[in-house]
């Protein structure tokens, strides 16, 4: 018979951490932690399998289930000496939603279940405490109505207020019995009069009205939402968990709590976590009152007044304390936990691999192999590159003026500045407008993902750090500022005030998510301060790696920049853009509109000066280590004149008529430039360009190489190549070039010549164009083009369409397509290799920072891969990891084919 129900409790479960798949992260979690020994209420999961058949069968169960969760309640009820629905001793129950991936806020818990008029008099009875079990009972019949029944919230919430200003007190927790109980009272009032219907009594109705909301909920638009933004598949489903209820909400003796094992934030090895004393829930998340910090250390230093829970449960702290050790030590992971005190007894709720901030997760990952719980290698495989990539964003200029209007929590690091806008829909709007805007909400609820995902940064005016905003924030890496109580408002005149200053819908607000200072206007940023961390990291990905990494750079600074990050070359110099700006541009435009060799060699006489200088300073910022400089690539149509007054200024640097320059630029015009007259079919038909290009590159490697210590590399590449008659052609011309200049200068350099494979006829000829050619590098941006048989340019229009329709599952221009283009790619490797064994191959082009791309490079066998400056460190660690993989999966292969035979001599006979 189909297995629909898990159960767990008493250091027993049915499942396991691993099984995140069929009983989703929570229940997978709290089987795991009851089956170590943790303090967990017994309880039971319905798996994402019954959420599945659910949807596949027109919300209908599958027919075992009643008979399953039956047995499941029985155990708890066995488990907790309790029973549900009793009218002396009552079993409550928690309804919790859990997919496989945490959607925080998206599903939501229904707790205190089981209540109804006579088990709330048996509840009061037994514990003694009226206002406690009316607490749960108001609390119940609200989350009910909220959750299953659909009723606003706000409904509850006014008789809420009321009750408190009645009594004249400020906190939920001093309303007295009697309130509560007229409350409820009110409440259910409510569910009659929006209902139309009595709120339902029995127990077991509501069990199964629970069980449903959280298989429906599924299908909210929230979750909907939530999950596009992820990429979190529809089929995937939610699991349910049943749980027996445990109160924070009993007096003083109790609590409820959340944590993290350390602090998600920096990431430095402490514990850190808040709670709230004779609470339940989510109230801690939910900010109703101002919550207390775990550790001593933590009030201090962030002067809160109230006590910790060190001081107030000394003997709970230290079993927390041991919990958190035993939980780090079994998941080797930080740990993200929920827990709840019950008269002095500690229960775990939750757990789960904690959220963290890129730098956290970089100095978790070296403490974690440093403290021995984790090896270097996991260290390095825990780590997704793109996290590389955040911490490269910019902080606030130390030096910079600024104007700190407030101060709230430092929620997610990073400096932002941006229009103000108070509401999700607004931060979409304007951001699809172009505008950088930071969202400001007094707090923010799941409602407003998609106005976080447009933000560049987010601000809100309550909240702890576990707060929605917070957490979420921290998640997609933006900056966030919590809590920020001196700010107010208004959202009805869009505006928010803090003392004298007033700032409105659309002024420009800088926020520093590290500091948690606000300021008005735009406050200048500077580069990032690489940590520690990041240096130890990159060092342990240098040694694991074997491909190599080089960058895409032009300009001197890009150069600098990418030698900083650990780029070991340059592995692609496009030359035409350095004639982009000023002057330049001018002198390009009439290399290229000159009518004959004459006119064509005057400009290309400009063009040298600046060429030799240029890469002289590339050669001098690398210092010894590989350039490759690629010949003019350029389709014409991006340098040709468009408007009178750029043809004019041509015109008087060639000193020629307007005219022929019209009629120059008009000849030149190309039905399809991207496959025209561009690449090596430039120098083709005018050699002098590549002698010139060829002249500036060896005058600056002779001049470099009399004046520096370590001799330049240089590489000489030539583009868009289909044929070795092409290649053959060119490289006499470079090398005739680089035998005068050795003459005139009187000093002999080494360079090599190389070619870009980016046409698919390049790839098939690799072995012809490697007799030829002391390089390949694979120019995939091209390749993809033309493997495809599709333009960059004009594949924005349908991509997203075949990506909806599952046609491609990625963007071949972003992750280089392994079965096509990848193919190509190993061939011509092969090919290439088998001519010439010790040739270097790499790749270059936008795939070359994707780590998803380098690991198909890895496998292909790549000496290297080419990335722009900022993707440096990305592709370092993706390297790595890629070297890490392929490594782990031969030792597997060898060790099962090492066993396989012994299998055979040991056997039966
Ligand atoms: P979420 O996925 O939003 O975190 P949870 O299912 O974890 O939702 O529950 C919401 C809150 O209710 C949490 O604070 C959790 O600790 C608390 N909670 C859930 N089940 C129980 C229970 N059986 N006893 C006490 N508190 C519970
Ligand atoms: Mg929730
Ligand atoms: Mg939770």
């Amino acid at each position: 018979m189909a297995k629909w129900v898990y159960n767990f409790g008493d250091g027993k479960a049915d499942g396991r951490a691993e099984m995140k798949n069929l009983l989703g992260g929570k229940g997978a979690n709290l089987a795991e932690m009851a089956s170590i020994g943790l303090p967990v209420p017994p309880g039971f999961t319905l798996t994402t399998e019954v959420c599945t058949h659910f949807y596949q069968n027109d919300c209908n169960y599958p027919k075992e289930l009643t008979q399953q969760v039956e047995e499941a309640l029985a155990l708890v009820q066995t488990r907790t000496g309790r029973v549900f629905g009793d009218s002396t001793n009552p079993l409550l129950v928690s309804v919790r939603s859990g997919a496989r991936a945490s959607m925080p806020g998206m599903m939501d818990t229904v707790l205190n279940l089981g209540l109804n008029d006579q088990t709330v008099e048996a509840l009061a009875k037994k514990s003694g405490d009226r206002r406690f079990a009316f607490d749960s009972y108001r609390r119940f019949v609200q989350m009910y109505s909220d959750v299953v029944l659909g009723i606003e919230i706000n409904h509850f919430e006014k008789h809420l207020e009321r009750a408190k200003e009645k009594r004249g007190v400020k906190q939920d927790c001093e309303l007295l019995p009697e309130d509560l109980e007229k409350l409820v009272k009110s409440y259910k009032a409510v569910v009659q009069l929006e209902l139309g219907e009595e709120f339902p009594e029995d127990p077991n109705a509501q069990l199964w009205g629970a069980i449903g909301a959280v298989f429906n909920s599924w299908m909210n638009q929230r979750a909907k939402t939530y999950r596009q933004l992820h990429d979190i598949p529809e089929w995937w489903g939610t699991a349910v968990n049943v749980q027996a209820m445990v109160f924070g909400n009993m007096g003083n003796d109790c609590a409820t709590g959340v944590a993290f094992t350390r602090d998600p934030s920096t990431g430095t090895n402490e514990f850190y976590g808040e709670f709230l004393v004779n609470a339940q829930g989510e109230d801690v998340v939910a900010g109703i009152r101002t919550p207390q910090e775990l550790t001593i250390k933590a009030r201090k230093s962030h002067g809160s007044e109230l006590p910790s829970l060190e001081e107030v449960m000394p003997s709970i702290f230290k079993e927390l304390l041991s919990v958190r050790s035993q939980l780090e030590a079994h998941y080797k992971d930080m740990q993200d936990i929920e827990f709840t005190i019950q008269q002095g007894k500690l229960y775990m709720l939750q757990t789960r691999n904690g959220k963290r901030t890129a730098p956290a997760a970089l100095q978790i990952a070296v403490d974690m192999a440093k403290e021995g719980l984790i090896s270097k290698s996991q260290a390095l495989m825990s780590l997704k590159p793109d996290l590389i990539d955040q911490l490269l964003h910019p902080t606030l200029d130390p030096k910079a003026k600024k104007e700190v209007i407030a101060k709230g929590l430092p929620a997610s690091p990073g400096a932002a500045g941006g229009k103000v806008v108070f509401s999700a829909d607004e931060a979409v709007r304007r951001s699809k407008d172009g505008d950088k805007v930071i969202l400001v909400r007094i707090e923010t609820s799941p409602d407003d993902i998609h106005g976080l995902h447009a933000a560049e940064g987010v601000l809100t005016t309550r909240g702890g750090m576990t707060s929605h905003a917070a957490v979420v924030a921290r998640g997609m890496g933006r900056p966030c500022v919590a809590g920020a109580g001196g700010i107010t408002v208004d959202y009805t005149a869009a505006k928010l005030t803090v003392g004298s200053v007033t700032v409105s819908e659309g002024q420009i607000l800088t926020i520093d998510g590290s500091t948690g200072e606000v300021m008005v206007g735009e406050v200048p940023t500077v580069p990032p301060q690489l940590s520690g961390s990041f240096g130890i990291i990159m060092e342990w990905a240098d040694e694991a790696r074997d491909m190599k990494v080089r960058a895409n750079a032009e300009t001197p600074a890009d150069a600098r920049q990418a030698k900083e990050f650990g780029a070991e070359g340059i592995g692609l110099v496009r030359t035409e853009h350095m004639f982009f700006e000023g002057q330049r541009i001018v002198a390009m435009r009439q290399m290229i509109l000159a009518t004959d060799e004459n006119d064509r060699r005057q400009a290309l006489e400009k063009l040298l000066v600046m060429q030799r200088e240029d890469i002289t300073e590339l050669f001098k910022i690398m210092d010894g280590m590989p350039v490759t400089v690629r010949l003019l690539d350029p389709p014409l149509h991006e340098f040709i004149p468009h408007t009178e007054a750029e043809m004019a200024s041509v015109a008087k640097a060639a000193g020629v008529p307007l005219d022929r320059v019209r009629r120059r630029a008009a000849e030149l015009q190309e039905a399809n430039p991207m496959l025209g007259h561009r690449g090596c079919r430039l120098a083709i038909t005018y050699p002098e360009i590549c002698e010139m290009q060829a002249r500036a590159i060896f005058e600056a490697a002779a001049e470099v190489g009399r004046t520096s210590k370590k001799l330049p590399v240089a590489e000489v590449m030539v583009p868009l190549v289909a044929t070795t008659e092409e290649l053959k052609l060119l490289k006499g011309v470079i090398e005739k070039t680089a035998d005068a200049v050795k003459k005139e200068q009187g000093i002999t350099f080494t360079y090599k010549v190389g070619t870009m494979i980016e046409l698919p006829r390049a790839a098939l000829q690799a072995g012809k164009l490697a007799e030829m050619a002391e390089f390949f590098s694979f120019g995939t941006n091209d390749l993809t083009q033309t493997t495809y048989g599709l333009s960059r340019d004009d594949a924005g229009s349908f991509l997203p369409e075949y990506k909806a329709k599952g046609i491609v599952e990625q963007d071949p221009f972003v992750s280089l397509d392994p079965d096509g283009v990848g193919e190509l790619i190993t061939m011509a490797v092969q090919r290439g290799r088998s001519t010439r064994p010790d040739m270097k191959m790499g790749i270059c082009g936008e795939h070359g920072g994707d780590p998803a791309s380098i690991e198909i490079c890895e496998r292909i066998g790549l000496d290297y891969v080419s990335c722009s400056p900022f993707r440096v460190p990305v592709a370092r660690l993706a390297a790595a990891q890629s070297a890490l993989k392929t490594q782990g999966e031969k030792a597997k292969q060898s060790s099962t084919k090492a066993t396989k035979p012994r299998v055979q001599n040991f056997g039966p006979w």
